[in-house]
């Protein structure tokens, strides 16, 4: 990277961390509940290296190829690692070695087996359920009405650590839409906080992105996931 696109970045993640906390202030809430996720699905190992030397040391991946090549690119750095899209079960085990996080649980058969590789190693994976909060087909995830009966079937899958629910607002710019989907999930995770106990202890909603992130935080977002405006002007 050129010194221009190292202080672009600076200047990015800057800005991002200012509409964070500005987001925060205007709800009543501490932005230090709010963790910015840096999804780097959009550029390479060295461009997120310059990121987290940037100040941002949670990285999402969508893909977990990439979460695997970064990861062991960026093994010497402080990285905590998110994986946010959609996971195939051959993929677990190799995802398990760098993932603190999996965001994207989409399914009871992708749970069970994310239970039985982490039992392998006596780990205890944190999880998130991913939640169609938009309805559009093409998205991954379950429905809300479904969202109940997997709490209580993860009770009994002691190697999962189910930490809350990931939402994506609908495309389209329409922000009173997603701030009515934000706000639904919101109302899901209070209603599914009466199962909390063992290995359920709901409290993360990971939702927004860089079009909507700071009406996410408004709705309680505990985490948001911001790619693209990060890397304006270096892309
Ligand atoms: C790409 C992606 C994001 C980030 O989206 P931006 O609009 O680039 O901020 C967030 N969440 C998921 C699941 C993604 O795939």
């Amino acid at each position: 990277m050129t010194p221009a696109e190292v202080d672009q970045m600076k200047e990015n993640v800057a800005k991002v961390k200012e509409r964070l906390n500005r987001a925060a202030a205007a709800s009543g809430r501490r932005s230090e509940d709010i963790r910015l996720i840096a999804v780097t699905k959009y550029v390479d190992s060295q461009v997120t290296r310059n990121l987290v030397e940037s100040g941002c040391h949670c990285l999402g991946e969508s893909r977990p190829q990439l979460l695997w090549e970064k990861g062991e690119k960026l093994q010497d750095l402080e990285v905590e690692w998110h994986l946010i899209g959609h996971l195939q079960r051959n993929k677990i085990r190799r995802s398990l070695l760098f993932a603190d996080t999996i965001h994207s649980c989409d399914s009871l058969k992708l749970l069970h087996a994310i239970n039985a590789i982490a039992a392998e190693t006596q780990r205890r994976m944190n999880c998130l359920l991913q939640v169609n909060i938009s309805g559009e087909s093409a998205k991954q995830g379950f429905a809300l009405s479904e969202l109940e009966a997997v709490v209580v079937e993860v009770q009994s899958l002691s190697n999962i650590q189910l930490n809350g629910l990931m939402g994506m607002g609908s495309l389209g710019g329409d922000l009173d839409l997603n701030r009515k989907e934000f706000s639904q999930l919101r109302e899901s995770l209070e209603k599914l906080q009466s199962h909390n106990g063992g290995n359920v202890n709901l409290r993360e909603l990971s939702m927004g992105m860089s079009s909507d992130f700071e009406v996410a935080i408004e709705e309680g977002a505990t985490m948001v996931r911001v790619g693209s405006t990060l890397f304006d002007g270096l892309m």
